[in-house]
Parts: C-alpha cells; structure tokens; sequence
C-alpha cells in the first residue's frame, strides 16, 4: 500500500518537467552548502541580461564578506578567494565584478568561453532582454549577432587579464579540514574559499546509447553547417535544433531526419513551415517512428515502427536529441534540489502520531502531553531543517490538521480534538471558527502583499496588481465582513427590510452570505436545509447565469481573482507555485474533481428529492455526510494546505474543486463552438527558457504552445487566466487575447 503511494507520488515528481529542478538557494544565491553559490540559467535567470545582473549581484554580496579576500596571503598553489564554475554570461560576469573588488579568481570552463553561445547556430541573433533593464556588470551586451557578441566577450576577459582555464571541468568539490572547497577538475585541485556555480542548465548532450555512437562520423552537436558539402547526412532528432540542423544542411547535403515519433510535435512554427516546404521539394526526407539501432562504418541500421531492422546509407551523423539535465553532477557537488524528497517517511509519520496523541493527553488534562506534543513538534522542525522533507511535510499536515480539525463547533471537533479544542482555541469571546477566518484574512493580506510585490511592483505589471488587490479585497468584504459583521448587521438594523430580518430562515443563517460570491457547487449548500427563497434565487442566478456569463469572457478566472479557496493559493501558496506537478500523469490526475463534481450534483439531487421521494432519505443523508466530511473538509481544508509547500497552492482548484470542472465544461464548449473570449496566445520570440512552464500553478507546459505558437484555452489545458507566465516571459511572447484573435482583452504594462 504504501509503496503503491509513494510510486503515485513519484510519477507525478519524476514528470518530464521536474527534470528542470533548482536548487535550493538563499536570496544571496547561497546554496544549502555554505559558501556555494549558484547563479545564471542553474538559478532561474533564463536570458543573458538577467543571468549576468546575478553575476554582479553575487560578487558584491561575496565582496562585502570580511573573509573575501585571504587568499593573496597564502603561499599555497592553486588558492583563490573566488572559483567560479563555468565560463557563460553568468559566471564571467561574477567573476570580472569580484576581480574589480580585489578578489583573486578564478574562472574553470569545461569547453571554451561562452560555449553555450558559441553553441548557437551561425550568425543566430540575440536579444538583450528585457529591453526595460540596463545591463549590469563588465560583459557587454546589447541585441547583436552571435559572433558579435562572443568577439566583444573574448576581447573583455583578455584586457581584464580574467583567468579563465579552458577545457577544464570540475568533475567534483569537498570542503577539506581547513574550510576552503577543494575543486577538482580533469587536470588539477585548486582550493577556494567561495564558489561560485554558473554551469547552465545544457548539460552533456544526450545519447542513443547505441553500438557504434563513439565514432568520429557521429556527432552530438552542429557547429557550422557549411562544413559539409555532398554528403549523405543522418540527423537523428525531432526538436527544433535537430529540424534547424536538418534544414541548414540540406542547403548543400541530401539529408535524411530520422525521428521516434509520429509527427514534429514540438518544433517552432516557422522551422514547421520551412520544413513542409523543403520536404515538398525533395531537400530531405524524414523517416517517422524510428529507431537507430547501431552505426556501423557507411551505414546505421534503423528500424522502422517497431518492425524490421533495415540499413541506411550514411556519411555523417547528427545525433540531436537534447541535452542531459545536470542534476546527478549538482547531487554529487551536495546540493539539495528544489522537489526532491529527502529524509525518511516514517521517522515523519511516528512524530505526527506521537504528537496526536500527545495533544489527546492533553486534552484528558495532562499537562505532559503538551509537553510531549512540543517535543515532537520540535523534533519534526529539526529534522525538516536538517533537510527532511518528508519531516516538513509532516509538521505542515499537524498545523493545517490542528487549525481545520479545531474549527469544528464545541464537541464536533476532530479527534484528538474533541470536547476542549474548540474552548482551548477560542480567544475574547470568540469561537475558533471567527479566528479560522481572521487568520486566513490576515494571511491571504500578509502574502499576497508579498506577491503583489513579486509580481506587480517589481515587473510592473498593472494586471497583477489589480488582481492581489481583488482577491484581498473579496477575502475581506465577502468571506470576513460580510459573514461575521455586515450580516449580522443588516438583520438587526432592518436594512434587508422587516420580512427577511425576522425569517428564521435567513436571519438565523449567516454563513449563507458566503453563498453571495461562492457559487454552486463550491458553496455546496446554496439550495439545501431549507434555505430562505432569496438564497435560492441568488444561488441559481449565481451559478447558472453570473458563472456561465463570467466564464464566457474570462475563462477561470473565478478562480485566479474572486475565490478564496484560489486566493490562499495564489497568496500564501505563491512561494512554492514552481513545484506544480507537471507532465501528463499529473494532467490525468486533474479528472478527479469530474468525480467530485459528479457527486454533488447527485447528492444534491437526492438531497432535494427526498422530501419527495422516501428511497432517497437515506442515500442522501449518507451521501450529504459523506460528502461533507471528504470534500468540504478533507479535499478543500486539510489536504491541500498540507501539500502547498510541496505541490504549489493549486491542489484543491486543480484536482478537486467542482465548480472548477464546471467552469472548465463551460469554457471548453464556449472555445469549441468558437465563441469564447479567453485564451493566451504566442509570438515567434520563445526562447525555450521554460519560466512559463515553471511558474504557471496548475502545471501546465506553457513553453511547448509557445514553441509552437498554439493558444492556451480551456479545451487543451486547465489554465485560470492568472496571467502569470504572461508577466513572467522575458521575451514577451504570450499575450491575452479573444480566442478569435480579434482583440485584446487584458493590456499588460
Ligand atoms: C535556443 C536558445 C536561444 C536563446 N536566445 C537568447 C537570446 O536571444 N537572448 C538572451 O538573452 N538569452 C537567450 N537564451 C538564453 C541564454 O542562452 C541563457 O540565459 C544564458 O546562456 C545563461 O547563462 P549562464 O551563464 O547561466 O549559463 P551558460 O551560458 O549555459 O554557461 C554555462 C557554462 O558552464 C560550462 N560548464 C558546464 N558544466 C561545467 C563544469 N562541470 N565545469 C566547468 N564548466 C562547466 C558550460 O560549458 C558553459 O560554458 C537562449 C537560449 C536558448 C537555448
Ligand atoms: S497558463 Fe498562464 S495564465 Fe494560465 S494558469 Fe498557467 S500561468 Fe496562469
Ligand atoms: S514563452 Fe515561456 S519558454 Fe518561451 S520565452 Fe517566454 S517564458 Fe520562456
């Protein structure tokens, strides 16, 4: 059972874009190993400009440590203040901006300066992204050709006289008995005192692993396509550097791509284009479904569908099928990676245990069970800082369990709970469900201020703003004030007029105002237990006319701008909004809430019967019991909170929430009968930089429509219109627009 789950667990964790883990680093760019820093590409910056502002930021923060310099005194060979790893817009710029404060440094580079950009193809244009931003640092930069770009490099680090070591990798680092980072590459060890890790996220590039790939007729990446001239050429691959390879060598070579899938799924529009046209030309062939089995000398034997291995005439290979991702050499180098899960799950679950108990001891009156719950609180805390996830994930269930589980009215708690959490919890008066409420108001005002910042103020971006100042605002007006005072309020004072203010069906219920903004079936009670005929009229309207209408013009944005349940998420789960589960097992997992939503229609149904129909009372009541304990309480309160730091906050929205599906239903069709009004579309400037993807909370792979300049809409993806990988792009590809392309319907500044 349990490694059944956990195997669960990690095919959502193992999806293709996990492979894009971080690591885990501080906002100085230290890493979990003291004086390892990691910056560039490795730390999310995902364009030159930004890659090198973390090169200068770096060396000032390390130049400002009263131990940065100490190496000059020593006598020992091979010494530095600063050793950084990797000699791309990152690494040098650190490198050239802790030279400038007096550090002794140096650069180790495990090709030559700038490979990744040497790796370009010939005469490739770079931007200098975002436009807004001066560049920072001694590298220049400014839009420039390739070649441009890497002389005026080549040129700096000679007159800064920077020490660069070419062909040199590390291939590992240990901190020895002194403290100093012993770094050793193919040809030597030097000792540092600080480094700093600018390695990209390339890699090593990718291999068939066939018999026979050693040889020098077999390449694994294309430098200058020109070079080759009447030859029969194999390119094996189906992304976009394989087709660009293939295409800039058809020009003056009969080339043939061979590739494992059914179509070029993934290539940007404009290769897609070029490639229909030079297949219709006879300029190359492409083989679909195919495998290369082995190379021999003059031919590969490739087999076709899964059939018969067959030979194929070959001069030189291109072997183009990605880069390796670096995260076994960042492992092995001690870093922790952003999603790996660390420590031991049953160490965790003994302590969650132990502290349950303890609190039920508690609760019978022994102050030692207090002090034991203590205990194992703060054991789960040590270890999680110590690096156990799985103690983290722990001690995130116990609080999100003890604030849901307590919330409960007197006697209704959950175990250990029950009979004296409600009393212990309750402060001036209040019951613990008025505190639940002020907490969540304060946190969801507390960190969405911090996301405002993040993505608002420090991107300037106006839409963002306008959206935290939403779900703040709604929070306090429709799911603080208006439940807990205004109600209450316009009962006594009359201001809902005499009849409503004295029927017991409407003074009486005021939890039913948050049945104003909580549409059906999220607000699973909107027509049940006897509501006054009002909330019946406003739930109907609500969810039948107001969502369907809302939904029509803006997709889900429900649930990125008005929801309270999106608004936690989008707040306090902002912080871990990366670690979404991506990839297609994650993807199936989103027809759960199908399920939930099939289950309130029929309970509500039965419920609504059974007055009428005497079969029905008693599935209702077991079905409305049940209903209520797992998805009003387990699936929306405890569960979800638990997870956001270790799922993002889009859980309970993604997976579970019905009104979700519903919108979802509703905005497929609209974009299906080719009315609907929302979708995000793409320019050609994609980059491949993947911070859509990673940043986009409900786990959708942004970066494969960008590519291919398909739209995001609500029949290929789940997407709430957030806007996030919008604000997030550095080559301002996606933009909000009317699934027709007609017009704009949100301007981002
Ligand atoms: C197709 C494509 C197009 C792009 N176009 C643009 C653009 O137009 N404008 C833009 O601003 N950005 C663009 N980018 C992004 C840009 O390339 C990256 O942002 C930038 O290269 C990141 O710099 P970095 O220093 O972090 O890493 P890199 O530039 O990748 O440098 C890392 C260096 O570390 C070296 N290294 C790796 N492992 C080791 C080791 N073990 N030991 C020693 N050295 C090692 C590598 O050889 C490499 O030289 C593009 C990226 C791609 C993929
Ligand atoms: S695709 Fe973009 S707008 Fe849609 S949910 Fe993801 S980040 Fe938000
Ligand atoms: S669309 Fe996505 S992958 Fe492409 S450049 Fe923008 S953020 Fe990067």
């Amino acid at each position: 059972m349990f490694s059944k789950l956990s195997h669960l667990v990690r095919a959502i964790l193992d999806s293709p874009n996990a492979d894009t883990r971080r690591p885990v680093i501080d906002g100085n760019f230290e890493s979990a190993v003291q004086g390892l820093y990691v910056i560039g590409d490795l730390a999310g910056a995902p364009v030159f400009k930004l890659a090198m502002a973390q090169g200068s930021q770096v060396a000032d923060h390390i130049a400002a440590k009263p131990d940065a310099k100490t190496a000059a005194s020593s006598d020992e060979p091979n010494r530095y203040d600063l050793l950084v790893i990797g000699a791309g817009a990152s690494g040098l710029n650190a490198a050239l901006g802790a030279q400038k404060h007096g550090l002794r440094v140096v650069v180790l580079e495990k090709s030559q300066i700038a490979s990744t950009l040497e790796d370009f193809p010939e005469g490739k244009w770079i931007y200098a992204e975002p436009e807004s931003m001066p560049s920072t640092g001694d590298l220049w930069l400014e839009g420039a050709s390739k070649e441009d770009l890497l002389a005026r490099w080549r040129q700096i680090v000679s007159e800064h006289h920077l020490e660069v070591r070419t062909d040199e990798g590390v291939v590992g680092l240990t901190r020895n008995k002194t403290g100093l980072f012993e770094v050793r590459t193919s040809r030597a060890t030097y000792l540092a005192t600080r480094v700093i890790l600018a390695s990209g996220q390339r890699g090593n590039a990718r291999k068939l692993a066939v018999p026979g790939e050693e040889r020098e007729t077999v390449h694994h990446r294309l430098y200058s396509p020109k070079h080759y001239k009447d030859e029969e050429i194999l390119v094996v691959g189906g992304g976009n550097s394989a087709v660009e390879a293939a295409l800039a060598l058809a020009e003056q070579n009969r080339v043939t791509i061979s590739y494992r899938g059914s179509e070029f799924a993934r290539v940007f529009k404009d290769n897609r284009r070029k490639l229909e046209a030079a297949l219709k030309t006879g300029q190359l062939r492409v083989i679909f479904r195919s495998l290369v089995k082995r190379f021999d000398d003059g031919t590969c034997a490739l087999s076709v569908e899964g059939g018969q291995v067959a030979p194929l005439q070959y001069d030189r290979a291109f072997v183009l099928i990605g880069a390796e991702p670096p995260a076994e050499f960042l492992r092995s180098l001690g870093l922790r990676l952003e999603g790996d899960w660390t420590g031991s799950p049953l160490a965790a679950a003994a302590l969650v245990l132990a502290t349950f108990l303890a609190l039920w001891y508690l609760g019978a009156g022994h102050i030692a069970g207090g002090v034991t719950a203590a205990a194992s609180l703060g054991s789960l805390i040590y270890l999680g800082v110590r690096g156990s996830r799985f103690a983290w994930l722990g001690f995130s269930f116990a609080v999100a369990y003890t604030i849901y589980g307590v919330k409960q009215a007197e006697n209704f708690e959950y175990w250990p709970f029950r009979g004296w959490g409600a009393h212990a919890f309750a402060f001036f008066g209040r019951p613990w469900s008025f505190w639940y409420t002020v907490l969540y108001s304060l946190v969801m005002t507390v960190f969405g201020i911090q996301a405002m910042k993040r993505w608002g103020f420090d991107k300037r971006d106006r839409f963002q703003i306008w959206r935290y100042v939403s779900l703040i605002g709604f929070q306090w007006l429709f799911f603080f004030l208006i439940p807990e005072f205004l109600f209450q309020w316009a009962v006594k004072y009359q201001w809902v007029g005499h009849k409503l203010a004295t029927d017991p069906n409407f003074a009486g219920q005021a939890w039913r105002s948050y049945g104003l903004i909580y549409a059906w079936p999220l607000f699973f009670y909107t027509f049940l237990d006897k509501p006054s005929q009002v909330w019946i009229v406003w739930g109907a309207f609500l969810a039948f006319v107001i969502i369907p209408v809302l939904v029509f013009f803006h997709g889900k944005r429900y649930c990125s701008w008005i929801c309270g349940c999106g608004g936690l998420a989008e707040t306090l789960g902002d912080r871990w909004r990366h670690l979404a589960p991506k990839g297609k097992t994650s993807r199936q997992w989103e027809s759960m809430n199908a399920v939930v939503l099939a289950a309130a229609v029929v309970v509500t149904l039965l419920m609504l019967g059974r007055d009428a129909v005497t079969f029905f009372r008693k599935p209702a009541g077991v079905g409305s019991e049940y209903y209520h304990l797992f998805a009003d309480v387990w699936l929306v309160g405890i569960l979800p909170v638990s997870l956001y730091p270790f799922f993002g906050g889009k859980v309970w929205c993604r997976y579970w929430c019905p009104l979700a599906k519903f919108m979802q239903i509703l905005s497929a069709a609209y974009t299906r009968w080719g009315v609907s009004r929302f979708a995000i579309s793409s320019n050609d400037k994609c980059i491949a930089c993947g911070e859509c993807s990673r940043n986009c909370q409900v786990g959708i792979d942004v970066m494969q429509f960008a590519l291919k300049q398909e739209e995001v809409n609500n029949v290929n993806s789940s997407c709430i219109g957030c806007g996030i990988c919008v604000t997030v792009c550095p080559m301002d590809v996606l933009s909000f627009t009317a699934a027709r392309g007609e017009s704009e319907l949100v301007q981002i500044t």
